[in-house]
């Protein structure tokens, strides 16, 4: 199926070309397209809601909060606290999640998604809320709650959230087999590594674009850790395959972990290198995490959604 989809997409690319590589370097470039109008004023023209008017401000699930609009983890529940100011309260961010610039009033810091760029609110510190002295102020309209997950993973005091992201074929089948995982809160498709702004499956099925069809995983490192994952990664693809999953061929189908921390990296080299020592001509790639687009709806829960198993991924033991 994918391959007639690869020859009508090249097809298709000639046609479409021009704008593709002619589009804007510009924050909107990667608007979710279910935003509402008011998720578009705050997160694209850095507005604020009324306060004690947003679903999170007085909000006490346990979960994690992902940006609204690119779905980048940002804060966990742990670091929530009740500060009275009428807009949801953190004192601690995802390390790297969020981004600081001074506020164009000169006074106050911005802060924003660090992978998509769109606003979330201000921090303020020095107010002696909380023993870490810091609060980030942010629009409830700017996040999007996923709560704990029953089967996979229950919250506590010692959670540590991490986001890993695994290219490794067609991201239908490795984002089915790691959404199982126990410590996994969720599971995303996703596009990431090329270098065109917010593309779509047509775009990276061109194999023009650079990306990879890549899955980004939330999940806590005290549950599940990343070697544990990692080891998963590389058992159900086969990694000696260049450019390719089975019957999927194209660059987007390459074998690649994007890491998100100088552990992860050292983690995937470890394990690359005792798969080489059991003869395993292993291609994929150790790249640091760039900007993870979302793919479409549809890709994302494909197999859950269609009542289908994985074509091109099974378990294969390999350590
Ligand atoms: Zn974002």
């Amino acid at each position: 199926m994918k391959v007639i989809y690869v020859i009508i997409s090249i097809v298709a690319l000639f046609v479409w070309s021009g704008c593709v590589h002619g589009q804007q370097k510009t924050t909107q470039s990667m608007m979710n397209k279910e935003l509402t109008d008011l998720e578009k004023y705050v997160i694209f023209e850095k507005g604020t809601e009324k306060p004690f008017s947003g679903e999170y401000y007085n909000h006490k699930g346990k979960g994690v909060y992902v940006c609204k609009n690119c779905g980048a983890l940002l804060f966990t529940s742990n670091d929530k606290f009740d500060s009275g100011c009428g807009w949801p309260s953190f004192d601690d961010a995802i390390e790297g999640s969020v981004k600081q610039t001074l506020d164009a009033d000169g006074r106050r810091i911005e802060i924003t998604c660090a992978n998509c760029g769109g606003h979330l609110g201000h921090v303020f510190e020095g107010e002696e809320l909380t023993d870490k002295n810091t609060r980030y102020c942010v629009n409830s309209v700017s996040l999007k709650f996923i709560p704990e997950n029953r089967d996979t993973l229950v919250l506590n005091d010692t959670s540590k959230i991490e986001t890993a992201i695994f290219a490794g074929g067609c991201f239908w089948g490795v984002e089915h087999l790691l959404s199982k995982q126990k410590g996994v809160l969720s599971v995303e498709s996703g596009y990431t590594g090329g270098d065109v702004e917010n593309p779509s499956y047509k775009d990276v099925c061109s194999g023009e674009t650079g990306h990879a069809e890549a899955v980004r995983v939330i999940f806590d490192s005290n549950k599940v850790s990343y070697e544990t994952l990692a080891k998963l990664f590389f058992e159900i693809h086969d990694p000696t395959q260049v450019n390719r999953q089975g019957p999927d061929i194209g660059n987007q189908y390459r074998s690649e972990i994007f890491y998100t921390t100088p552990q992860q990296k050292q983690i995937a080299e470890k394990l690359i290198s005792l798969l080489k020592k059991k003869d395993y001509k292993v291609v994929t790639k150790i790249t640091p995490a760039s900007t993870f687009y979302p793919a479409e709806d549809y890709h994302q829960d494909y197999y859950q959604k269609n009542g289908k198993t994985p074509y091109c991924h099974a378990y294969v033991k390999r350590f």
